[in-house]
């Protein structure tokens, strides 16, 4: 059993999306075990993405990060990180398979919908970066 952090993005709560991307995590198997909805800072934004501070839409994707409050989530399944982006789809909306959260409703390759970790070296960092233990059950 692995667990996984998932955002949804601003262009999907702005457009009350919360209900059915969370339902396309729940048909593919994958337990929604802790969630909350907060707004970012810049500087949480750029932590979190601390990543891709040097690539050229780094600026672009923390500023839309923070233009709205997100959903946070721990997803709990079997092999939960690739599962859980295997129902996200692919980065860009146009190359995402039928049926993916990306390809049903992202706007664009920035305003992508969701969010999950790609590793497991980074999904306990991005898990711990937004919530305690106490609030992992
Ligand atoms: P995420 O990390 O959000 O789950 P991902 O792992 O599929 O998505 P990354 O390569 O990690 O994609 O890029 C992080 C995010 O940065 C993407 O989800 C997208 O919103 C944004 N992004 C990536 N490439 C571009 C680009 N060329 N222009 C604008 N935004 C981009
Ligand atoms: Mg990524």
């Amino acid at each position: 059993i692995e667990r996984t952090l998932s955002i949804i993005k601003p262009d999907a709560t702005k457009r009350n999306l919360t209900g059915k991307i969370n339902a396309k995590f729940e048909e593919a198997g994958l337990r929604i075990i802790a969630q909350k909805r907060i707004q970012m800072t810049k500087a949480q934004a750029s932590v979190f993405y601390g990543v891709h501070k040097e690539r050229p839409f780094f600026d672009e994707l923390t500023t839309f990060m923070i233009s709205e409050p997100v959903v946070v989530q721990v997803l709990e399944g079997e092999d939960a990180i690739s599962k859980n982006r295997e129902v996200m789809g692919a980065t860009n909306p146009s190359d995402a398979a039928e049926g993916t959260i990306r390809r049903e409703f992202a706007l664009s390759l920035g305003e992508n919908s969701v969010h999950g970790s790609d590793a497991p070296e980074t999904a306990a960092f991005e898990i711990g970066y937004f919530f305690s233990g106490l609030e992992l059950v």
